[in-house]
């Protein structure tokens, strides 16, 4: 029915049919709309039936449509399948002219309403049907407002109405060309062709693009009999919803202007009245509205938004839809009306989007402090909402200065731009927030705020920024570069001053807590978290995670007690490597060899054993003082995650992201070098913060003396820098890393498992439930699966069998490069569960470095098109996603039981996660705060797959 009568329509249609008071009417279908929007022309056959519509109201209300004696008056009201407010055009008191207008005030007794009314039409018709800038008609009333006693259009006398019309009825005719129309049915025809012409306007063009509303589906046109809430104090129009859409709560909500037309609520001419001021003022209305709305809500089973009119003690309902809620109203209507048992459960889950657990756990503005600000007149204007979360921080206009202040100085700043570009990225990386005037959802600053989560508010055209003044200004407003100012993402409102956030509280959302646990009766997938530190994996099981899908141990590298163990390790594991090899060559050589030489050989034997034994206690020492650590680190995790599986991922960087940097090096070799005859030297050209640091350390070295400093840190310095350059390469991403860097130095990741084995071990003594999953990270190629596990699981039943303990382990492997996906039935044999990481899965199948691309060229391919979006936040269902189908059902045709799931930054993304449930994954595996989210989403694929199956039955 929507379909075909609009939202509007069909709404009107079933209040009547619930017998609520809604003015006669009928509707024009979609149908003729498209029509139109093909031919510039009203179908065929048209006008007969508008005749008709006609005639039968003016049956039910005894009016007739152009009788000066009983005026008929109709509004013509756009109306597409989804809501669209504000986008399409509305005409109201159609039917007045020179004449009914006379007839109306005798029949009312009321001049003033009368024309009133009659100079509404005037400007409503001149600006929607005709075009004409509606501010030629405002100042008008503007002037003539002037001059009454308290500057309210309500104030208005007949005469200055009568006038107004006289000076309307001249700016149309000189805008026009031609006088205002006499004849109603030509008002009639010409509005309904301007709504039908409104669905192809820009507004409502841009506003379907962002909510991606389709093009064809075209506007009904309801034309319907006017009620008047303009007839004196016992009239008024008003919105009302049926519970408080910004925090759920369970209560009629809006409000309402006494003694005017529908328009002025929208309009903000006059500011309105709660409507719970009606139940003292007028508490037989507000009864009868609170029944209507019950009956409504308990119809529709949804919160409806609604408009209603009182004529002269008489409530008209105008419109019923769906409301729009904030998150917290999302969630908080969904779980009472299942509790409530309006709608089940599954319907609850589905009601609240996955973006709005995102906005519930993003910092957000205090509703209060909001308020206030409203109420100190604080507003300044409202944008697009492109990207969600409060920010509030100094105005900068300026991408360098964004940047300082962000990042040297700490300071919350909030970029303000015209539009941003690709040049501007360096200062929105450091802003709290972006504010642009230019620009829909899609724009730059559109797409790199919601690529960074940064809140964004874009479009926003009521504020005029100037450069080179470095200020913005909104009406008689000036906000100054340094103010404070406040922006709401997920509103798209902007506020001068500082208003409070509120960070995100889990464990208080309990109505959040309740949804997601039956979201989690509702869903097939588990929900698995990233976590590196027994922190993170708390965090991970307070939202819900059922299991770690990557814990990364390279993290735990990094600290800084640890790196110096690190960089012992990584200086002598290539020396080690290659005098091992020297010493086997030598020694079979002198198996074979005779006399002279062979008494050659024995000694260089014996003169590097020696060597070699040093090396070993280096590289073994090093690797054993790093077990030590992971071992800890491992019982920290395994034994939070008690009863549940750790997939814990072997060493997978190249080692030089271990090292400092080359530059940084011979930069400071250099240095160390030029200051030995003159240790000042190095005081004296000390610039920037990182230049004293390095005195500072040089200082430490020499125990307090300079000149000792640098003797001892040179030839260290020096090892280092070699080792930096042995370890370069010219393409990192695709060179001497993961389980390549495993089977060129097996050691290393013999020691993890062997760390991971005790630390099970250990605990299982202790009776802690831990099932520890090892994976190889980045396999091409099946027989580098098949070296690794063997040498690996060795080490495993080694520790087991030492510990007398045996605990429940898989082996497995990531699946990141397109060949591993493409022979999965291989791989498969060799592994108990594949992984995708769909990070490099997808620089490698696009043959992106995401850093690069990221940087440098894909937000925008994204904004001219050239992809639909950008891949490393929304698996590329044709591509990537082809491969990940592939690969599952290859790889469980060799191994029914394969645990196959996704630990890539895509496990937290919706759309993602309803690839991954088509695709039959067993988990998704995300970053612990999209835990919540992806609960939701994984119930959502599941719940809205069933709706899909159903629906084609
Ligand atoms: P929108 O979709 O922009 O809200 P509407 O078609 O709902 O446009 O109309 C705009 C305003 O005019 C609303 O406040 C509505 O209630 C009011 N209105 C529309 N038709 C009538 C009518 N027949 N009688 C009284 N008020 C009306
Ligand atoms: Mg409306
Ligand atoms: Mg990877």
């Amino acid at each position: 029915m929507r379909d075909l009568l609009g939202g509007k329509g069909a709404g009107l249609a079933e209040m009547t049919r619930l017998g609520l008071p809604v003015p006669p009417g009928f509707t024009i279908t979609t149908k003729a709309c498209n029509s139109y929007s093909r031919s510039g022309r009203s179908p065929p056959g048209l006008l007969k039936q508008v005749e008709v519509g006609i005639a039968s109201i003016e049956g039910a209300s005894g009016k007739r449509f152009g009788d000066p004696g009983n005026p008929l008056l109709v509004s013509v009201r756009s109306g597409a399948k989804f809501s669209m407010p504000g986008m399409m055009d509305t005409v109201l008191n159609l039917g007045l002219n020179d004449e009914t207008v006379e007839g109306l005030a005798v029949l009312t007794s009321n001049d003033r309403f009368a024309w009133d009314s009659y100079r509404r039409l005037i400007s409503m018709f001149g600006r929607i049907v005709k075009d004409i800038d509606g501010r030629a008609f405002e100042a008008i009333l503007d002037r003539l407002k002037a001059k009454t006693a308290s500057g309210k259009d309500a104030e208005l006398t007949t005469d200055v109405l009568r006038q107004i019309v006289a000076e309307f009825k001249s700016v149309y005719r000189s805008k026009v060309g031609k006088d205002f129309p006499q004849t109603p049915r030509e008002q009639l025809r010409e509005a309904i062709a301007a709504v039908f012409r409104s669905w192809s306007g820009k507004r409502a063009i841009d506003y379907r693009n962002f909510n991606k509303i389709p093009h064809d589906l075209g506007t009904a046109a309801n034309v319907q009999m006017m009620v008047f809430g303009n007839m004196g104090s016992d009239s008024g129009t008003g919105v009302a919803f049926t519970r408080n859409p910004s925090t759920g709560a369970k209560e009629l909500f809006g409000e309402y202007l006494p003694n005017a037309q529908g328009e002025d609520v929208v309009a903000g001419i006059r500011t309105p009245l709660r409507i719970l001021q009606l139940r003292d003022s007028w508490p037989d209305i507000y009864g009868q509205l609170g029944r209507v709305s019950q009956l409504l809500e308990k119809h529709y089973r949804d919160i409806q938004d609604m408009e209603f009119t009182v004529e002269r003690g008489k409530l008209w309902m105008l419109q019923t839809r769906a409301g729009k809620r904030t998150a917290q109203a999302a969630v908080k209507t969904a779980v009472d009306m299942a509790k409530e048992g309006l709608i089940r459960r599954e319907e609850a889950v589905l009601r609240v989007e996955p973006v709005h657990v995102v906005q519930l756990l993003l910092p957000r503005f205090d509703e209060g402090a909001k308020t206030a600000a409203r109420k100190e007149g604080r507003e300044l204007a409202t944008g697009l909402n492109a990207s969600p979360g409060a920010a509030t921080g100094y105005v900068s206009f300026d991408p360098d200065e964004a940047e300082k202040l962000g990042r040297d100085e700490k300071r919350p700043v909030i970029l303000v731009r015209v539009e941003t570009s690709p040049d501007d990225v360096h200062g929105m990386l450091h802003a709290k927030g972006i504010l642009t005037a230019r620009g829909g959802a899609t724009s730059h600053a559109a797409v790199v705020a919601r690529g960074l989560g940064l809140p964004c508010v874009a479009g926003c055209e009521a504020i005029h920024i100037d450069y080179d003044a470095q200020e913005f200004r909104v009406g008689e407003k000036v906000v100054r570069h340094g103010d404070f100012l406040s922006i709401d993402g997920t509103s798209g409102d902007v506020f001068e001053g500082r208003i409070p956030t509120i960070d995100p509280d889990f464990e208080r959302e309990e109505d959040l807590q309740t949804l997601l646990g039956w979201a989690d009766g509702a869903r097939l997938e588990m929900v698995w978290a990233n976590a590196d530190y027994p922190r993170d994996a708390q965090r991970a099981r307070k939202f819900g995670a059922q299991g770690i899908g990557l814990c990364r141990t390279e993290h735990m590298f990094f600290e800084t007690d640890r790196l110096p163990v690190v960089h012992e390790m990584i200086l002598a594991a290539p020396e080690y490597r290659r005098v091992t090899a020297r010493l086997k060559a030598l020694r079979a050589e002198v198996e074979v060899a005779k006399n002279a030489k062979r008494a050659d050989l024995e000694k260089q034997i014996q003169l590097l054993e020696p060597v070699h034994a040093s090396l070993h206690r280096r590289y073994m020492g090093s690797l054993d003082k790093l077990g030590d650590l992971q071992r800890q680190d491992f019982v920290g995790i395994l034994r939070e995650m008690t009863g549940l599986p750790v997939i814990i991922r072997l060493i997978d960087p190249p080692l030089h992201e271990f090292l400092p940097r080359y530059e940084v090096l011979l930069v400071q070799v250099t240095k160390l070098s030029m200051a030995r005859r003159d240790p000042d030297l190095l005081v004296r050209s000390a610039r920037s913060e990182d230049d004293r640091a390095f005195v500072d350390e040089v200082q430490e070295a020499g125990g307090g003396d300079l000149g000792r400093g640098i003797e001892g840190l040179l030839p260290k310095k020096e090892t280092l820098l070699r080792a930096v350059e042995a370890t370069r390469e010219a393409n990192p991403m695709l060179g001497l890393r993961g389980c390549r860097l495993g089977i060129t130095f097996p050691e290393i990741t013999v020691m993890q498992v062997r760390a991971i084995f005790e630390a099970a071990c250990a605990l299982k003594k202790d009776d802690v439930d831990v099932h520890p999953e090892i994976m190889i990270p980045l396999v091409g190629h099946v027989n580098e699966l098949k070296d690794q596990r063997a040498a690996l699981e060795a080490e495993a039943r080694a520790v087991m069998n030492r510990k007398g303990v045996t605990v429940d382990y898989k082996f497995g492997t990531m699946v990141e490069i397109p060949r591993a996906a493409l022979t999965a039935d291989e791989i498969a044999r060799h592994a108990e569960f594949f992984s995708f990481g769909t990070n490099d899965l997808t620089q490698t199948t696009f043959g992106f470095s995401r850093d690069d691309a990221e940087g440098k060229f894909l937000l925008d391919y994204v904004a001219r098109k050239i992809l639909p979006h950008n891949p490393f936040q929304t698996l590329d269902r044709e591509g990537v996603g082809q491969l990940m189908r592939l690969c599952v059902s290859k790889g469980r045709k060799v191994r029914a039981e394969l645990e196959i799931g996704i630990c890539g930054e895509h496990g937290g993304d919706p759309a993602s996660i309803e690839l991954c449930h088509e695709i039959g994954l067993d988990y998704v595996s995300c970053s612990p705060f999209r835990v919540p989210v992806a609960r939701l989403a994984a119930a959502h694929a599941k719940l809205r797959a069933e709706v899909a199956l159903t629906e084609d039955r």
